[in-house]
């Protein structure tokens, strides 16, 4: 979706669900749910403010197992037209707003819900909280079926009462 910026009217233009954006990412298998944006134009800075949901399929970085993560994020981003904007975009690094440019007249809200998605997407996914797993010792997933390999293993906290058990029973 390309907004023409010099387009956009006084009181701003509202996007309001997913479908007004049809499959924005490269990914087929990554899926638009949610999105509600407010674009604004303060002179020829545009201002982007919202939120949006998707379903990103990732692999767990612990068990290895696929599964899908809904991922939502809040959209809070100012446009500068290009060049002007490269050379601000470094002076406001600092910034606690996100910036980015628009070139030729051009706002591509796609790029920007693919860049936000992209963005909250951890960089070590875990399929649940507190992931069990795989067993280092005979790699299966700890999460469908607690195997035996760990209760085998000599636990290095009981280390220190085994000590005590071995003195009393000399
Ligand atoms: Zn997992
Ligand atoms: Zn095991």
């Amino acid at each position: 979706m390309l907004i023409r910026v010099s387009e956009i009217p006084d009181d701003g233009i509202q996007i309001e669900g997913a479908d007004c954006l049809p499959q924005p990412f490269d990914d087929p298998a990554w899926v638009l749910e949610e999105l509600s944006l407010n674009v604004r134009k303060d002179g020829d800075v545009v201002l982007v403010r919202g939120a949006l949901a998707a379903r990103v399929p990732l692999v767990c970085g612990r068990c290895l197992e696929p599964f899908q993560l809904r991922v939502a994020s809040a959209v809070d981003t100012r446009f500068l037209p290009s060049p002007r904007g490269r050379a601000e975009e470094r002076e406001l690094e600092a910034d606690e707003l996100e910036t980015d440019v628009y070139e030729h007249d051009l706002l591509d809200v796609g790029a920007l819900v693919v860049t936000e998605t992209t963005l909250g997407v951890p960089m070590k996914p875990l399929c649940r909280e507190g992931c069990r797993g795989l067993c280092p010792v005979c790699g299966g997933n700890r999460n469908l079926s607690p195997c035996a390999c760990e209760a085998r293993m000599p636990d290095p906290r009981w280390a220190p009462l085994k000590g005590l058990a071995d003195r009393l029973s000399r």
